[in-house]
């Protein structure tokens, strides 16, 4: 992604896998990049990007909780002027049958990766709104369009971030903030890595370009709905899959 863009944007869950590339994505683009993650120490990718010249700060906050939320938005755009790009990239998984899924793992999974970019979309909209700019990505799955066996609390938290993506981007619309989000299918990273490796081998077995996809292969589209050429898109589904779901 070559256009040089200037804008200000904040990666949840920017420490590692889709997130970390998505982080480099941006400020190859021009971006000046706020790398969210749970843990107290700054990742590896903040001081890389600004080895490279980039501006990276880090921010600690769990994006499940409103207070954490609350301050994060409020910290960055103290700290880097405004928040033009949001990247609801943060989420996990608590992955069982369901006849044995714990409720526990039910509301970990719905918190983090549903609750927690409503929290976060929240909270960006006023500023976004304010200066009738913005781009939202939110990372869906193709688990939450077709379904995945053990995968009910994921698949479910995925199927409504669909629904919340084309809601919110109704709604504004016309106050210049689009809203889109990114749909990844098999993609090697730690969340992947953790499967069994007979259930990888049967994923990547049923993928027709053959093998897992990259995290840099989500990212240059990440970066492509949060840049100037996806202006006119909003309220879309954009799968990344190698032709897992076609
Ligand atoms: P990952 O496990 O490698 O990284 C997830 C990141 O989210 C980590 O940095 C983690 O620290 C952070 N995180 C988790 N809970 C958090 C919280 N409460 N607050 C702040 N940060 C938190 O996962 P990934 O594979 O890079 O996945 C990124 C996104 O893409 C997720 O939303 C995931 O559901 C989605 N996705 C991934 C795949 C895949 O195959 N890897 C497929 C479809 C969708």
């Amino acid at each position: 992604m070559e256009t040089k863009e200037n804008r200000i944007a904040l990666v949840t869950g920017g420490t590692r896998g889709i997130g970390e590339a998505a982080c480099e994505a941006l400020a190859r683009m021009g971006c000046a990049v706020a790398v969210n993650g749970r843990s107290d120490a700054p990742p590896p990718v903040v001081e890389r990007l600004r080895s490279e010249g980039h501006r990276a700060e880090y921010f600690q906050a769990d994006i499940s909780q409103a207070a954490d939320v609350d301050r994060l938005i409020s910290h960055v755009v103290e700290t880097l002027g405004r928040l033009d790009i949001l990247v609801n990239n943060a989420g996990i998984t608590r992955d069982s049958l369901l006849v044995r899924m714990k409720e526990a793992d039910w509301d970990e999974v719905i918190g983090v990766n549903l609750k927690g970019i409503y929290l976060c979309t929240r909270a960006v909209l006023r500023p976004m709104l304010k200066q009738r700019y913005g781009r939202i990505v939110n990372l869906t799955s193709v688990a939450g369009i077709s379904g995945n066996p053990g995968q009910a609390n994921y698949s479910a938290a995925k199927a409504g971030i669909i629904g919340f993506t084309k809601s919110v981007a109704r709604e504004v619309a016309e106050r210049g903030v689009t809203v889109n989000a990114v749909a990844p299918g098999m993609i090697d990273t730690g969340m992947t890595r953790a499967l069994p490796e007979e259930v990888q081998l049967r994923l990547v077995a049923s993928i027709p370009l053959g093998r897992a996809g990259r995290p840099g292969e989500v990212a240059e589209v990440i970066a492509f709905l949060a840049s100037p050429g996806a202006s006119y898109i909003t309220g879309q589904v954009l799968v990344v899959d190698g032709g897992l779901a076609m």
